[in-house]
């Protein structure tokens, strides 16, 4: 196999663990870092673990909530690779507030990294899919997205967004033989939960059913799924990896 999948936000965390999963399935893999530090905080790390895979990796730089770097990146990875055939939209940050308290900038920020960003990259790799008649589109929601969640208006707004863009944009493209899918993780494990006060995460894990919060290995395995031919004629939902935490 030499597809390819790109993945946004892969230098660390969720990300890092999607890019070394869809690695060992057989991409090559386009290793989407946020800016040159981040390439030399995690991407390279990330690059070599995947190439343990015997698959080809790389790092590239962008912003994904910036329209135009969105599709030099696309460019890019076009031009490395031959195509792409899996993007995997997974950058993203918060900025909890209440809203009451909650900035403007905190609310751009955040729709911005999150919503305009899934809207950039699919808006750019779509087109390459639709030329090319197949494809992949997995995007990065949250249960915030489809519950909400206080101190989170930002987050479960443009996360609420997604699973819209994600139903829209499977209807356009599914003649085209284009899946378009979303993934809701509950409380995984990484840098965005560390952050959390102590309450927060002792209240969100008490309520997971499975008792453990996530990997984001598990986050990997549902994602690998949708890219595979065993997902072929599912397009449209929102798969939840939350370990019973929503029902
Ligand atoms: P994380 O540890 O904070 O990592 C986020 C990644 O996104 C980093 O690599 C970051 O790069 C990158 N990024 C942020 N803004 C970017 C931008 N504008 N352009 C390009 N890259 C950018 O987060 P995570 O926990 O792995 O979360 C990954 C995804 O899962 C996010 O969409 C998040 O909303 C979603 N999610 C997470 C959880 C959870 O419990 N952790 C639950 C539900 C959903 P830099 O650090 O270099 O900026």
């Amino acid at each position: 196999m030499s597809k390819c999948a790109l993945v946004t936000g892969a230098s660390r965390s969720i990300g890092a663990a999607i890019a070394c999963r869809l690695a060992k399935e057989g991409y090559h893999i386009a290793v989407g870092c946020h800016s040159e530090s981040s390439i030399e905080k995690g991407g390279k790390d990330v690059v070599a673990r995947c190439r343990k895979f015997g698959v080809e990796a790389e790092c590239f730089v962008a912003d994904v909530a910036d329209f135009s770097q969105c599709e030099r990146l696309t460019k890019e990875v076009t031009a490395r690779f031959g195509g792409i055939d899996v993007l995997v939209n997974n950058a993203g940050i918060n900025r909890d507030a209440l809203l009451v308290r909650m900035s403007e900038e905190q609310y751009d920020a955040v729709l911005n990294a999150d919503l305009k960003s899934v809207f950039n990259m699919m808006r750019h790799t779509a087109k390459l899919m639709m030329k090319a008649r197949h494809g992949a589109i997995i995007n990065i929601t949250s249960v915030a997205g489809l519950f909400g969640n206080p101190g989170q208006a930002n987050y479960s707004a443009a996360k609420a967004g997604i699973v819209g863009l994600t139903k829209s944009a499977s209807r356009e493209l599914g003649a085209r033989g284009i899946t378009v899918n979303a993934v809701a993780p509950g409380f995984i494990n990484t840098s965005m939960t560390d952050a959390l006060p102590e309450k927060v995460r002792n209240d969100a894990l008490a309520s997971i059913s499975l008792n453990r919060p996530g990997t984001p290995e598990d986050v990997a395995g549902a994602v690998a799924f949708l890219a595979s031919d065993s997902a072929a004629y599912i397009t449209g939902q929102v798969l939840v990896v939350d370990g019973g935490l929503r029902m």
